[in-house]
């Protein structure tokens, strides 16, 4: 799979994708990621990108001609299936099912806002669809663009060591993973459960499902109500 980030600010998401796990898929030929700086396209001799917004207000808008020149450029020496995603507070939600949804992409384009966002028309032209990552405002694109790149690339295959890794994970399921733990066996008088010791493994893993929905109840109630209620949808 390949990731194209465009934003005004390459050298702030460089290490993030050079380094740990997106870093060696990247260095495996896995997954490929590249970020591309969005000013290398104005036509401005200033090498501006952005201006004041019409009808007043504050702060600045980044403008057309740059951003779509720019996706259409990255659109011209990709091939595949690619989709078009404008980081954003006003899009909808990122969850797992989203990135598990991407992931049948070869090419996502996630385009970073900077200052007061995009001028509408580029969404209106060149944008298939717009994303947060939460409900709340950051400064740029950038981070929330790092978040959809490392959280679909760990769904590739190859990326993890084995798929079970990422399917018995958190939200994976819709439920909160069971708890872990490693050596020491006694850490400040705290024991590991006994059944992850000396349990056989069809013990572990009820005691790992059981965990798994109490842990659930306890912390994130409103997942397990969803899971209910589509088990409850699939049966009608
Ligand atoms: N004026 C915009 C609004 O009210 O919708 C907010 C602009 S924000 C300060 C600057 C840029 O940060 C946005 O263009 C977007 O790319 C990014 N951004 C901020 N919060 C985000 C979020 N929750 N999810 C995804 N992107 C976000």
């Amino acid at each position: 799979m390949n990731f194209e980030v465009l934003t005004l600010f390459p050298h702030s998401l460089e290490p993030i994708f050079a380094s740990s796990i997106i870093g060696r898929a990247v260095n495996k030929g896995v997954i490929s990621v590249k970020c591309t700086d969005i000013r290398d396209y104005t036509l401005d001799k200033h090498r501006k990108v952005d201006d004041a917004p019409y009808g007043g207000g504050y702060g600045m808008v980044m403008m057309c001609q740059p951003v779509v020149d720019c996706i259409r450029a990255v659109k011209s020496r990709i091939s595949g299936s690619t989709r078009v995603i404008y980081m954003s507070p006003q899009g909808s939600l990122f969850d797992q099912k989203k990135a598990e949804e991407l992931t049948k992409y070869d090419n996502l384009i996630l385009l970073c806002g900077h200052y007061e966002g995009i001028d509408e028309r580029i969404i209106e032209l060149e944008v298939d669809e717009e994303i947060s990552v939460g409900d709340y405002v950051l400064t740029g694109g950038e981070l929330p663009a790092a978040i959809v790149v490392d959280c679909v690339s760990r769904l590739i295959d190859g990326v993890l060591p084995a798929s079970e890794c990422y399917s018995e994970e958190s939200l994976q399921n819709g439920l909160l993973e069971h708890a872990q733990y490693t050596r020491p066996r006694v850490f400040e008088g705290l024991e590991v459960p006994e059944v992850l010791i000396n349990g056989d493994h069809a013990k572990q893993c009820r005691w790992k499902e059981e965990q798994s929905i109490q842990r659930t109840e306890r912390k994130r109630p409103d997942l397990l109500e969803k899971k209910n209620e589509q088990s409850e949808e699939k049966k009608e």
